[in-house]
């Protein structure tokens, strides 16, 4: 009879020990923190990252990290690069590439914010090194081990998306290639589940927020959620990023776009500048009543 050694899907003491030593956390080993570009992770600041999907022109990103520094946004999100589902591009799909990463920089010159944007190729790493503040690994490149490493060692902050349809293990997994490769400063988003109902037909994912308290209780570097990618639905995304702060996330990242119904990419899910001001005030709120900050004085 052959013994079944398949491991679980779940985490066991034997991962934490021998599968992922360095993302493990400890017993009640402190929580990570650090900083970077100057913002706070891990502490009582829950750090924001706004804008849109796509960066769609040189104008559109700096009116959205206009709006985003205003209304008291950490970082600048905004995609150069993207994963785009479907290979063909038109004027209303498209990425700008290269491109797309001047007008970023000329964002962050402009405002001072700090930048993070989306890599998907290893041949591209240096380049968006040099604009991104962090550098954001996508849902479909988690367990991309080749580009994770090429990742960790540009010695850059790296955000890990988790898979839309991986176990808390694995993502710890993937955690682990870039912690073994000299990433110190990594944090891990939870974006949204593939599930069997996600209660509209245009959403294509679940938030779960049940990861977060689980992510932190076994890995010790910030945790945090994007509810715009999770829910795919704009009236969804101040309820599931309240209840992301109320579940102990350690940062929100958010679609802001200054036109949401004629976004180039997923134009369900940015929020207007105005309902994320507000949104800031909200987070404010319940921020403080679980004893942290989003940094917006109320
Ligand atoms: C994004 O943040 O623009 C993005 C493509 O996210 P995800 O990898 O979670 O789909
Ligand atoms: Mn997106």
């Amino acid at each position: 009879m052959i013994e079944n050694k398949a491991p679980g899907k779940d985490i066991s003491d034997e991962d934490l020990a021998s599968k992922f030593p360095l993302a493990a956390r400890r017993g009640d080993e402190p929580r990570r923190q650090f900083e970077i570009a100057g913002v706070p992770f891990g502490g009582d600041l829950i750090p924001v990252m706004a804008g849109p999907n796509t960066v769609e022109n040189r104008e559109m990103i700096l009116r959205t990290a206009e709006a985003v520094k205003k209304a008291g946004g950490h970082f600048l999100r905004g995609g150069a690069f993207k994963p785009l589902s479907f290979p063909y591009r038109s004027d209303k799909y498209f990425e700008l590439r290269e491109e797309g990463l001047r007008y970023l920089q000329d964002a962050r010159d402009a405002t001072g914010l700090p930048i993070i944007t989306e890599v998907m190729d290893q041949n591209y790493v240096g380049a968006v090194a040099e604009v991104a503040d962090i550098l954001q690994i996508g849902t479909r490149n988690m367990q991309n081990y080749a580009l994770l490493i090429d990742c960790a060692r540009s010695g850059k902050p790296c955000m890990l998306k988790r898979h839309y349809g991986a176990s808390l293990r694995d993502w710890l997994g993937a955690a682990e290639y870039m912690l073994l490769e000299g990433c110190t400063k990594l944090i891990l988003c939870e974006r949204g589940m593939a599930v069997p109902h996600t209660h509209r037909a245009s959403s294509r994912f679940l938030l779960d927020l049940q990861v977060v308290p689980a992510a932190q209780e076994f890995c010790s570097y910030p945790v945090g959620t994007d509810p715009s990618h999770a829910t795919f639905w704009a009236p969804w995304v101040k309820p599931m990023t309240l209840a992301s702060i109320g579940a102990g996330a350690d940062f929100i990242m958010l679609e802001v776009h200054p036109d949401p119904r004629n976004a180039a990419v997923d134009p369900l899910q940015p929020i207007s500048f105005d309902a994320y001001d507000q949104l800031m005030l909200s987070m404010e709120a319940v921020a403080s009543a679980v004893g942290r900050t989003v940094g917006r004085s109320l």
